[in-house]
């Protein structure tokens, strides 16, 4: 039995510009506290990588794009032949990743595997332990990050970098940290912050909604990349003046 833990079918959300499906890959490194998939990341894969290459052959023509998410997808052995597959089937091809496995993604991105990579940047090192629940992942990460933000400068990927907030574990401070510290690597693009939505959801750390609010009007206008808002409030994104 493979690494693979489900696929959904169809996503126009998850790949901007492609009509996509998504390869959930069980397992995963980090046990961030806010995770809502702690299915995929305790449980072991149902499927073997057959099943979705031959999925993909099925859907030629109609899908465009293969989204690599899990979990860690990077852990699987065999991620670098499946992505490699399915761009000779003619697929474009995304990565969802915490950026600790620096080694996988050289592989993937030198080998010219993968398109688009969205990177989690999870929190500022000194609340890795809280937040992901292991401090050793913060150089891997920070090797990642300089990495992938280098392969964008050079045209060779599109990359997202995003945070998932909960402002009971992050407040403006810190992410007005990550925003310095990216824009010291000279990131260019979009800066994702996503506002955590629960919904009662089930997450690894057992987590309940936040009654804090983050206070954007407090960041300053980063020089290099500009800032998204997901799934807040438009009235607390708005305050944040561009
Ligand atoms: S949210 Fe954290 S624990 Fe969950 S899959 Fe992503 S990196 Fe792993």
């Amino acid at each position: 039995m493979g690494q693979l833990y489900s696929i959904t079918p169809f996503t126009q959300l998850d790949y901007p510009g492609e009509l996509a499906c998504i390869a959930w890959f069980s397992g995963c490194n980090l046990r961030c506290i806010y995770c809502h998939n702690p299915d995929i990341v305790l449980k072991r894969g149902q499927k073997d990588d057959a099943e979705l290459l031959s999925f993909l052959e099925s859907r030629r023509g109609r899908l465009t794009g293969v989204v690599f998410s899990g979990g860690e997808a990077t852990f699987c052995p065999s991620l670098p032949d499946l992505a490699r597959q399915a761009k000779e089937m003619g697929y474009k091809t995304k990565l969802d990743t915490n950026g600790t496995n620096p080694t996988m993604l050289r592989k993937l991105l030198e080998d010219g595997l993968i398109d688009s990579i969205a990177l989690d940047y999870k929190c500022p090192p000194h609340l890795a332990s809280r937040v992901i629940g292991d401090a050793q992942y913060v150089l891997p990460f920070q090797e990642s990050l300089t990495y992938v933000i280098g392969e964008r400068r050079a045209g060779k990927i599109n990359l997202e970098i995003r945070t998932t907030c909960h402002a009971d574990f992050l407040d403006t401070s810190d992410l007005q940290w990550i925003i310095d510290d990216l824009d010291s690597l000279e990131y260019s693009g979009v800066y994702w912050l996503q506002n955590i939505v629960t919904r009662g959801d089930k997450t690894l750390g057992n987590i309940s909604p936040s009654h804090r609010t983050f206070d954007f009007k407090l960041l300053t206008h980063p020089k290099h990349f500009s800032l998204g808002f997901r799934n807040f409030p438009a009235q607390a994104s708005a305050r944040h003046s561009m």
